[in-house]
């Protein structure tokens, strides 16, 4: 089915940008990689008046260090983010997650931006987004502002982003040193979107004590979610098989999981406690 009928548009500027979603009044919506909006208009699932392509702004795409925090424009593609010899020293979860999203095209086309703004909960890079403390910068009629990750994503598809806002840049400090991070997922065959996801960082100390832990959690509820009893158990704790375990055995406290088609409510609560321990047991190898 094709979508229905819409306007198009290709500001040159971010104000411009903003400026024409605020004359839509929230009937518009930006265009990035374009990967998961056209889809869900095709579907007639999204009927969006116009398309604002944010694809033709400069400076909204790109990887680059300012005094130890990275910062990644929010058009900077997933295949950017994969082959950036900077976030593999500085950052490595991130490429390490760019790799397993879909496939080649949707790498090369969909961006880091689309991914955190869409808020699919079969997303991968959202628990990356909570796992590393993410900042992200938006702007909007007002000027800019800045949200964390851990207060962005609302509910399904729903961020704290405004209609009139665009999301424009991802912050997120370089790794502490002794700091191990990974990314596991059950994919789905087909697309690859994760049926459950966790994303893992853990720092320790010189007696290789866990000062900081923090675990993003995808797949098993409307929206990524930290793990926050995980986190808890490990921090002041020797990372081990046994401490892992046991932490990881929290994974799904306090969370209602989801049931459709791919897997029951019961079956995600159980791969949340698997995806999470494989994610500790990696990041920790790796500190
Ligand atoms: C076959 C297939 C397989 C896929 N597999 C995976 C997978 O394994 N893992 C995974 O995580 N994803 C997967 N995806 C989704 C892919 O990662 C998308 O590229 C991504 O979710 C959206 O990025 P985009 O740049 O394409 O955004 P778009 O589709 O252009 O936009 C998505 C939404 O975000 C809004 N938006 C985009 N950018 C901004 C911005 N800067 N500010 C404000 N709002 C914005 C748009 O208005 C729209 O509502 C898959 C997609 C396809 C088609």
């Amino acid at each position: 089915m094709p979508a229905t009928a819409f306007e198009y548009h290709a500001p040159s500027t971010i104000q411009e940008a903003v400026s024409l979603l605020s004359q839509y009044g929230g009937e518009a919506k930006i265009l990035a990689g374009g990967h998961s909006l056209l889809p869900i208009m095709n579907l007639r699932l999204a009927q969006p008046k116009a398309l604002i392509d944010i694809g033709r702004i400069s400076g909204l795409s790109g990887i680059r260090e300012e005094n130890g925090t990275i910062v990644i424009g929010a058009m900077t593609t997933h295949y950017m983010i994969e082959s950036s010899d900077l976030l593999k020293d500085k950052v490595p979860i991130l490429p390490e997650t760019a790799t397993v999203i879909g496939d080649v095209q949707v790498r090369n086309r969909g961006t880091i931006g689309g991914s955190i703004a869409h808020a699919d909960p079969a997303g991968d890079f959202p628990a990356v987004a909570i796992a590393l403390d993410m900042q992200l910068n938006a702007v909007g009629p007002q000027g800019e502002r800045s949200i964390k990750a851990r207060e962005f994503f609302v509910d399904i598809l729903t961020t704290a982003l405004q209609p009139d806002e665009i999301l424009t840049e991802i912050r997120v400090p370089a790794f502490a040193p002794h700091t191990g991070s990974a990314y596991a997922k059950m994919a789905n065959p087909a697309s690859g979107y994760a049926i459950v996801g966790a994303a893992a960082v853990v720092t320790v100390d010189g007696n290789g004590v866990c000062r900081k832990a923090s675990v993003g959690l995808n797949g098993i509820t409307g929206k990524p979610v930290a793990a926050v009893s995980v986190e808890q158990a490990l921090v002041g704790q020797r990372l081990n098989d046994q401490t892992i375990q046991e932490a990881a055995a929290k994974a799904a406290d306090g969370l209602e999981a989801l049931g459709d088609i791919f897997a029951s409510a019961a079956y995600r609560t159980h791969l949340a406690r698997v995806y999470t321990k494989r994610a500790l047991t990696r990041a920790s190898g790796r500190v």
